[in-house]
């Protein structure tokens, strides 16, 4: 099952509240978990390496709901081809979603890129091997 565009049109509206003062790379992130939809930005830091992705803000936001089960992710930017998830949030999407996740990445100009989590992180680490 694909993602619904209206994900990545939550992704694109949330990507207008980014807090990018520093990198003026904007990103926004929504995630379809327990039947609903949670979106947001990234969030830059002056303390650079402070700065959390658009992508983990969204999770964080539906494992604050109760929501632990993602269904699907839109990741939304101004890049072409779309901005993928960075490594740190493939391993934190990894928690709460399996490898079958679809992600629909939406860039600049109509670019788009469907896959799937295991696509982008072939063989991730998990609590199997703890
Ligand atoms: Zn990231």
């Amino acid at each position: 099952m694909g993602v619904p565009a209206r994900l990545l049109g939550a992704a694109r509206s949330v990507r207008r509240r980014a807090y990018a003062p520093y990198s003026g790379f904007r990103v926004g992130a929504a995630v379809r978990a327990g039947g609903r939809v949670f979106a947001a930005p990234n969030v830059e830091n002056a303390s650079y390496g402070l700065t959390v992705c658009a992508e983990r803000n969204a999770v964080a936001a539906a494992v604050a709901a109760g929501a632990r089960r993602l269904t699907a992710l839109a990741v939304a930017s101004a890049t072409r081809p779309p901005t993928p998830p960075c490594g740190a949030c493939l391993q934190v999407l990894a928690e709460f979603a399996g490898p079958d996740l679809p992600v629909l990445l939406g860039g600049s100009g109509g670019s788009r890129v469907e896959t799937t989590l295991g696509a982008l992180l072939p063989r991730g680490f998990s609590k199997r091997f703890l």
